[in-house]
């Protein structure tokens, strides 16, 4: 090897050495509390943000227990993003845990809150009145327009915490609002082409709320049913009776497994069945809904699928 090209190789190892570190060190270590927090974190901060995400792809942040390992991640973080209005249950323990001292963004701040669905189910028959009365409904991201508070609120808390790179933070936030306005609205424009009597859902995830109230679709709780279980035959026979009498026709029910109780409903009640919407967590990035824009289009196809006539 010649000693020109020894000397270039040399300084090569060295700037790379100089400048890989450094780069790690200068970003901004933050932690989101759940998937699709950390796809608004990145869409906004980009390479400037060093970021890692508590309640990953595919999980339930409702169950989540926090381990040792995410409280030290919280003690070195400069910010922790969270969704708030009670989302995260356990985040009170989690920052105590972590030393008390991490700055927590949270990027509902602003947003006119919804009382959760338990408080809205005046016509339930079985007499079952749920404690919660002041509770409000954390899922505000079902209403792509509230995403934009949150995208705002990101913004600015990267821009304080990394002043170097308030401009940046603000033409990535710029960017992806636009394309929260198109999501939006082709949104209002497929659900207005829906006739407004079958805009009506059954399911037992209560988690459409702000969805349904920014988009004009109804959706109904299973009367007299046990969401938190396998529905019984006697649940699904009820189910039935319920969708004829409201003409409800479409069901969504996350949490039968026997396909044949799906079937009978689908063959007694002539519903559309099949489809998954995805509400509290992105899929794996092969999924049909790796991203926040990507879930909020698939339960669009999936909505429209089942409610249109034709
Ligand atoms: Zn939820």
């Amino acid at each position: 090897m010649s000693i020109l090209l020894r000397t270039v190789i040399a300084l090569w190892t060295a700037v790379m050495l100089a400048s890989a570190p450094a780069a790690a060190q200068d970003r901004v270590k933050v932690i989101a509390s759940f998937s699709i927090l950390a796809d608004l974190v990145k869409n906004v901060g980009g390479d400037r943000v060093d970021l890692s995400v508590l309640v990953g792809r595919g999980s339930d942040a409702h169950v989540y227990a926090p381990t040792p390992a995410d409280a030290r991640k919280v003690a070195e973080a400069r910010l922790v993003v969270v969704n708030g209005l009670g989302f995260e249950g356990w985040l009170d323990r989690l920052i105590k845990a972590a030393g008390g001292k991490a700055t927590v963004v949270v990027a509902t701040k602003g947003i006119k809150a919804r009382k959760a669905a338990g408080d809205h189910d005046h016509d339930r028959k079985d007499g079952h009145k749920h404690d919660h009365d002041d509770d409000v409904d954390p899922h505000a991201w079902q209403n792509v327009l509230n995403v934009k508070t949150y995208v705002a609120n990101i913004r600015d808390a990267l821009a304080a915490a990394d002043p170097a790179g308030a401009d940046t933070y603000k033409v990535n936030a710029a960017a992806y609002s636009a394309r929260l306005d198109a999501l939006n609205a082709d949104v209002r424009a497929a659900t207005a082409k829906i006739p407004s009597a079958r805009r009506k859902i059954i399911t037992n995830h209560d988690a459409f709320g702000y969805f349904g109230a920014a988009y004009g679709i109804r959706f109904v709780a299973p009367q007299g049913v046990a969401t938190e279980s396998e529905p019984s035959a006697r649940d699904v026979a009820r189910i039935i009776s319920q969708m004829k009498r409201q003409r409800i026709p479409a069901v969504f029910l996350e949490n039968i497994s026997d396909p044949r109780l799906m079937q009978r409903i689908a063959k007694e009640t002539g519903a559309k069945i099949g489809g998954t919407l995805y509400s509290d967590a992105l899929t794996a990035a092969n999924g049909p809904a790796p991203t926040y824009i990507d879930m909020m289009r698939h339960n669009l196809g999936t909505l429209v699928g089942a409610l249109a006539t034709s």
